[in-house]
């Protein structure tokens, strides 16, 4: 059986769409991860048992001086980075959410420092140049880029891959009503297949 986690970036922006995607997903009783920005105000979620909240950042602001985004650039000290991912953490504890222990950094840009203090405690996700271990996982597809919209059948072929867990990535803050209307596809034909799926905060 194929296991598969979803990974839902940017929960504490645009609230109500992402309700509204937790809802489809709880609907079909289907767990997802859900990246959590510490400092924007929490969504509410009233099944618990299937949602594992992940840290996205701090802040989710940008301080790169180059042209690739990130919250924590070079320019920015290791111990500052760290006591603001700490910080963050704190913020998490203090919801009463589910909380799963990994870090995903906004961009998916992640400097080695960092993630080499990051992975004494936390769990690691990142994009597709994310080395595969038991403890990070780059995501296998991303479903709303701005550039790329993958079909449902484009999307179950990239899931016949041979890793042990495939992760499919969403945005609420990309999604339009066509976009739901897809992933209720998505997840009518994944459901009715041979998908185990991940409920990271107990199964990782
Ligand atoms: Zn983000």
């Amino acid at each position: 059986m194929r296991k598969v986690l979803f990974r839902i970036d940017d929960a504490g922006l645009e609230n109500d769409r992402f309700n509204q995607l937790a809802e489809m997903f709880i609907s079909f009783q289907i767990p997802f991860a859900a990246g959590l920005i510490p400092i924007k105000e929490f969504p509410m979620i009233d099944n618990h048992q299937l949602v594992s909240f992940f840290q996205h950042g701090h802040r989710h602001v940008n301080r790169s001086l180059e042209a690739k985004k990130s919250e924590f650039p070079e320019n920015i000290k290791l111990d500052q980075c760290l006591q603001e991912i700490l910080e963050g953490w704190s913020l998490m504890e203090k919801t009463g959410l589910p909380l799963w222990k990994a870090f995903c950094p906004p961009w998916n840009r992640m400097r080695e420092d960092l993630q080499l203090r990051l992975q004494q405690d936390y769990f690691l996700l990142g994009g597709k140049e994310m080395k595969r271990t038991k403890r990070s996982l780059p995501y296998d597809i991303d479903l709303h880029s701005k550039s790329f919209k993958p079909s449902l059948e484009e999307v179950l072929f990239a899931l016949e891959n041979e890793h042990a867990i495939s992760v499919i990535m969403l945005h609420h803050t990309f999604m339009e009503q066509s976009d739901f209307n897809n992933l209720e596809e998505l997840l009518r034909s994944l459901k009715n297949g041979n998908f185990y799926f991940i409920n990271a905060k107990n199964d990782l």
